[in-house]
């Protein structure tokens, strides 16, 4: 029996951290449930200390899951150690990752200590974060430019002072795959008492390698891996999730392990977070991009359809591809829906169900087949922070080669309404002004992408925004059959979630 490799999932902490993403609490929630289902062994949920939404997510995501073990960072600080229990407290299993720099760049440029200090700090802090909580990780910030002599030292006193778990990351993206299987296999010889803690391993892309190096690791020995879903996260991302699995499973007779992910689920789980952050996912990706199984050469379809492992070393329906070709139509009923979503791996509340189905019915009314990737596109627009805030009640513009656009808009919100037209420069910039004088804000537009959810010329649009105004930046989506409908949609919802992260920062330097 090859033994299990712990999968270790940062998409809501380092993936978050990724330049222009923001998830809302709803958001994270929802990824958690979806992560728990792909069944992955630890979700890091957030770094408590860093800010009131972080601390917030912590705490849901730990009152949501059940099986997994919900981790949040800290630094080898108390007050961090401390925020980040407080966080945890309602998990089931709950894990402190504390860290602490041990390169030598690190110590004299950032920390400004010793190596002896650092020894000393890593061993307090992770004896502190033990007193707490039973599963303690400690990480070695920038562990692969460390001089190995020092990193074996430290951590040695993690061990000895409770750590259930080292990691080692390559923070900076520098090392290859040998160098770190040598490094590997060198702490495994050394470091005291390692045999009896996970060994844990988190890679950065900057050099395209992440992936290669944590199975490069796992070859070494290591028994968790740090991914995140899609390969987000700081600057170039980390190891991606599907390909690390994957690669385990397509190569089981090279690496000789497995894990638990359920990888008929990865796709909906990536496509759902590339739903969420508002990047979808490029076409040429590993695994799940839209051509990972599309064969354009004639000799390859040939070989294709000759016997489909002349070309493809993984079928689609390993990672959850073919069950999108089931449809639902205007005639299926709330039986059928919820058969559907629970396929599909969706578990949600009856009320948002609900509101789920009437969206539904509304799509199939003006689209002849209702696809997986509709439902997906669809349910998540349908969460509950998509109702809080301004909504769209009514709408109407004109617009022509010979007439200027005008635009009359009625939103809501909290029961009152409003009505507003503007003048512009097509019918877009006529909407978003005439919806600028009910909400009061002078708002930028940074991005503005549309993309079409499936084919067919009834296809969805999806609509992808970026405003900017007062300092603060948010994203926002909207999904209609209707592209501009689409684009007003994703407008409100930027602006909702913009008003709503104003207000929790408020919050958050009223509370500090
Ligand atoms: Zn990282």
């Amino acid at each position: 029996m090859s033994e299990n490799v712990i999968i270790f999932d940062t998409t809501l902490r380092d993936g978050e951290q990724s330049p222009g993403c923001s998830l809302t609490l709803s958001e994270k929630r929802e990824i958690a449930v979806r992560l728990e289902s792909l069944k992955v062994d630890v979700i890091e949920a957030g770094f408590a200390v860093a800010s009131r939404g972080d601390f917030e997510s912590i705490q849901a995501v730990s009152d949501q899951v059940t099986d997994c073990v919900v981790a949040s960072l800290a630094r080898a600080l108390p007050r961090d150690i401390d925020t980040a229990w407080e966080s945890l407290r309602r998990a089931r299993r709950p894990r402190i990752h504390t860290f602490i720099a041990t390169s030598d760049i690190h110590l004299v440029h950032k920390l400004k200590k010793s190596r002896a200090e650092v020894l000393e700090s890593a061993g307090r802090a992770v004896r502190y974060a033990k007193a707490l909580c039973e599963d303690v990780e400690f990480s070695a910030e920038d562990a692969t430019r460390s001089d190995p002599d020092f990193l074996i030292q430290v951590l040695g006193e993690a061990i000895r002072s409770g750590a259930t778990v080292v990691n080692v990351p390559d923070t900076v993206g520098y090392t290859t795959p040998q160098e770190y299987f040598d490094l590997i296999t060198r702490l495994r010889e050394r470091v005291p008492g390692i045999e009896r803690v996970a060994l844990s391993v988190h890679c950065h892309n900057d050099l395209g390698l992440a992936v290669a190096n944590t199975l490069a690791a796992v070859r070494a020995g290591a028994t968790q891996v740090e991914t995140t879903i899609n390969g987000i996260g700081e600057r170039a991302g980390n190891a991606a999730l599907e390909e690390v699995v994957m690669a385990l499973r397509t190569r089981r007779d090279f690496f000789d392990r497995t894990c638990r992910v359920e990888t008929a689920r990865i796709f909906r789980t990536c496509k759902l977070v590339s739903t969420l952050i508002g990047r979808p996912i490029p076409a040429n990706k590993a695994i799940v991009g839209a051509n990972a199984f599309a064969h354009e050469s004639g000799i390859h379809q040939h070989g294709v359809l000759a016997d489909k492992r002349t070309y493809e070393i993984m079928t689609p329906e390993s990672i959850g591809l073919a069950q999108n070709t089931l449809v639902l139509g205007k005639h299926s009923g709330r039986h059928a829906f919820d058969a559907r979503l629970a396929e599909m791996g969706y578990a949600m509340p009856e009320e948002e169900r609900v509101r789920a189905f009437e969206r539904f019915k509304d799509l199939a009314d003006r689209k002849k087949n209702v696809t997986a990737l509709d439902l997906e596109a669809l349910l998540s627009d349908t969460r509950p922070d998509a109702d809080s805030g301004y909504k769209l009640e009514r709408f109407i513009i004109h617009n022509g080669n010979t007439i200027p656009a005008t635009a009359n808009i009625r939103l809501s919100r909290a029961g009152e309404e409003w009505e507003e037209a503007a003048s512009g420069d097509g019918p877009m910039d006529a909407a978003f002004k005439a919806m600028e004088k009910i909400i009061g804000l002078s708002l930028e537009l940074e991005d503005y992408a549309v993309h079409s959810v499936g084919e067919g010329r009834d296809a969805q649009g999806e609509v992808v925004i970026k405003i900017r105004g007062g300092g603060y930046a948010a994203m926002g989506r909207g999904l209609s059959t209707d592209i501009v409908e689409a684009g007003l949609r994703a407008y409100l919802n930027a602006v909702n979630r913009m008003l709503s992260g104003k207000s929790l920062s408020e919050e958050f330097r009223a509370a500090s």
